[in-house]
């Protein structure tokens, strides 16, 4: 029997491209947003995935929506925490509401999604949560105090709950990916992509959303089964840990 997967923001950029590779590996797949109705019903014409629409940073509207998820798919085995924003200001001028959407949404939401779903996966003996974190969160990033807090604390959640889960067959890991052509990178203006931000990238381009997806679909997998806790830096050299 095919497992489920759950993408959290899958509907777009880096999650699009994690919920279809989970798809065409075999997985049912249920990818989840925030409010871009216009690109989730583009996303599901275009890969017959089913989407969902609730806010990772409110528990209810996550217990709610992975039990409705469940019932319609059955038990989520893979939960994949992608959905995140930015609310970028100079430490300064940023405004408490910045830092808590950030922290609730980048961080508040890993804990909101992997609770009601881990009683059952310690039940059932299996599960792998995956996490997505990123390279500022590794190396902090001016300008982003918020954002790097939240993904370093990601990276915290991964290595303690990977501890809780080892002996119930649960594996729980990151990513940090560094540059990635999301449209939100390709809007930056060529100029600044070619000469202040590739020339930092050793590799010497932007990363693919489905280089993001090939980590994502080996710690899925069983192959990856003693993989606990671990981070995956997937940044071109960028920033080396
Ligand atoms: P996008 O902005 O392209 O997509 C974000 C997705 O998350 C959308 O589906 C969005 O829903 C959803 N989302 C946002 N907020 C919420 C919320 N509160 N509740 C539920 N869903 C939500 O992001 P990217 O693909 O660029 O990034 C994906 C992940 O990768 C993020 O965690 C990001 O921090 C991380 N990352 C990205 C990098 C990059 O270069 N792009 C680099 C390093 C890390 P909707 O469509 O409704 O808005």
């Amino acid at each position: 029997m095919s497992r489920v997967a759950l993408v959290t923001g899958g509907t777009r950029g880096i999650g699009a491209a994690i919920s279809t590779a989970l798809k065409r590996a075999g997985y049912k797949v249920a990818a989840t947003y925030a409010g871009n109705d216009e690109a989730a019903n583009a996303f599901k014409a275009e890969t017959g995935i089913s989407v969902y629409k609730w806010d990772v940073s409110s528990y209810d509207a996550c217990a709610e929506g992975i039990a409705k998820v469940e019932a319609d798919l059955g038990p989520i085995g893979v939960l994949v925490n992608n959905a995140g924003i930015t609310r970028d200001a100079m430490f300064h001028k940023m405004t408490p509401q910045q830092w808590s959407e950030v922290i609730n949404t980048n961080l508040t939401g890993l804990f909101n999604m992997t609770h009601p779903v881990w009683t059952g996966m310690r039940d059932r003996s299996f599960g792998r949560i995956i996490n997505i974190s990123s390279i500022n969160g590794q190396k902090g990033q001016m300008g982003q105090v918020n954002y790097s807090a939240a993904k370093a604390g990601d990276l915290g959640f991964t290595k303690a709950l990977a501890q809780e889960g080892a002996a119930k067959g649960i594996t729980v890991n990151a990513i940090c990916p560094g540059y990635i052509g999301t449209e939100m990178v390709r809007a930056v203006p060529e100029k600044v992509l070619n000469e202040r931000i590739i020339p930092q990238i050793p590799v010497g381009r932007l990363g693919e959303p489905e280089e993001i997806a090939r980590c994502v679909l080996f710690l899925a997998s069983d192959d990856a089964g003693f993989i606990t806790g671990s981070t995956i830096s997937a940044n071109g050299g960028q920033f080396v840990v």
